[in-house]
């Protein structure tokens, strides 16, 4: 394939990172290493909200007073200073593809936008908490709930797990509600692996406040399904071990400290919702080719479908050739891949497919210092599983 740009020719170009997720973090850790000679004339640049990104694997683990937030966080600004590349601290609130910018809010107070324009995009940030799950479509028993209210506040009443900036200060405010009175009451809606972190986490720490506390878990119809059945299995006697109760019901809506399902209501102080991913806000405003619920489409080679000058990868993506879950694992390997298919991009190199492994492991823990993993059909649990999990989640934050 003939070179777009060869070494000596190559003019002054404007690689924009959009995001500070995992993917980016792992180039931005590459630049600091090393200077890549491919990017010698190429003006590089970060645009991220937070000057920090937070490690969602910690995250429960920090919920559950395991770890301080500074050990779960990576600092976006010290590692852009490492990699000689340009912060720039602000939302992006669209993308328009056709003119080759990126839009932001200049600061959240005067609501103000700025322009920043590329010659190559690489997208990295992340998803939204996926809310309709919540909402009251589909309520059989309308006296259950005020069911205007509880949609107009589904935003201000149900707090996401995403972001994860914002869910850390409101963890922060159900805890200092929690130590005003002797019985709170925590919903966890989800049927994830996330949301069973998080409520076994939710249980540890409200029971440490006072052990009449309670978190309890609303799931759906299943839990953990696409998981294999023994790790199915072994997640639910831990939840019941932790005497949190799993209700097999769809949440639909809160209101008045009542969260509703079809059959029942059920006595909530905080509902935090863990019920899969959506395209990010921002995605909603741009030109950029979208599938299911707002994620940029993109081939093999983590380029978007509509514009070969844009790369997206982890959960802001999907792919179009093949079915992938939103995780961290692929926002990482998915994240390697992308990374030199960027550097590639720029000289006109042949670019890579990622191909996920068949098997990942995943680590789920329990709140207390124990954890469940599984590989493919094969799981165990133990207190070694939750050091070999913290092992691999510190040499995440702590890598150079
Ligand atoms: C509790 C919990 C536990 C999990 N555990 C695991 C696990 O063990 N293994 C696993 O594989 N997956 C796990 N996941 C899923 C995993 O967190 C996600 O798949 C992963 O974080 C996606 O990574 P990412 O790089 O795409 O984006 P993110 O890690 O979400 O990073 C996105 C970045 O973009 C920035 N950003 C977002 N929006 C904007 C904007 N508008 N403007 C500017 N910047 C923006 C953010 O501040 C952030 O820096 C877990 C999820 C949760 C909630």
């Amino acid at each position: 394939m003939k070179k777009l740009f060869p070494k000596k020719q190559r003019p002054n170009k404007k690689l924009l990172l959009a995001g500070a997720g995992h993917a980016h973090i792992g180039l931005l850790r590459r630049l600091a290493r090393k200077r890549l000679d491919t990017l010698q004339e190429v003006e590089v640049s970060v645009i991220t909200e937070h000057p920090q990104t937070i490690y969602s694997g910690m995250l429960p683990g920090w919920m559950a007073s395991h770890y301080k937030r500074s050990e779960i966080s990576i600092d976006i600004a010290a590692l852009c200073r490492r990699a000689g590349v340009t912060l720039i601290q602000r939302p992006i609130i669209a993308v328009d593809a056709d003119t080759q910018t990126v839009i932001t809010f200049k600061d959240a107070k005067n609501a103000k936008d700025e322009r920043f324009d590329y010659e190559l995009l690489s997208l990295n940030t992340g998803a939204d908490t996926d809310m309709t799950w919540l909402n009251t479509d589909g309520l059989v028993n309308e006296d259950l709930i005020d069911k205007d209210l509880a949609d107009k506040n589904l935003k201000n009443t149900v707090i996401p797990v995403r972001p994860i900036f914002n869910f850390v200060e409101q963890w922060q405010q159900i805890l200092k509600q929690a130590e005003q009175v002797s019985d709170y009451k925590v919903a966890v809606v989800g049927s994830g692996a996330a949301a069973t972190e998080l409520v076994m986490a939710a249980q540890f720490a409200l029971q440490q406040i006072n052990p009449s506390h309670q978190a309890y878990l609303v799931c759906g119809e299943q839990l953990l399904s696409g998981f294999d059945a023994g790790f199915r299995s072994r997640v639910i006697k831990q939840l019941q071990r932790r005497n949190i109760e799993i209700i097999y019901e769809r949440a639909k809506g809160l209101a008045g400290g009542k969260l509703a399902t079809s059959k029942q209501t059920l006595a909530a102080d905080a509902t935090i919702a863990a019920t899969g991913v959506m395209g990010s806000a921002w995605a909603a405003q741009t030109n950029l080719e979208t599938v299911d619920k707002g994620f940029i489409a993109v081939n093999d080679k983590q380029q978007s479908t509509s514009h070969d000058n844009v790369f997206a990868v982890g959960d802001v993506a999907s792919r179009v050739d093949r079915e992938m879950a939103h995780s961290g694992v692929h926002a990482v390997f998915g994240g390697k891949v992308e990374a030199d298919n960027l550097l590639a991009y720029l000289v006109g190199d042949k670019l890579k497919s990622y191909r996920p492994k068949n098997r990942t492991l995943y680590l789920l823990a329990c709140g207390d210092k124990y954890a469940i993993g599984s590989w493919g059909n094969f799981s165990a649990q133990g207190c070694w599983i939750w050091y070999l999990k913290r092992y691999i989640d510190k040499r995440f934050v702590n890598a150079k």
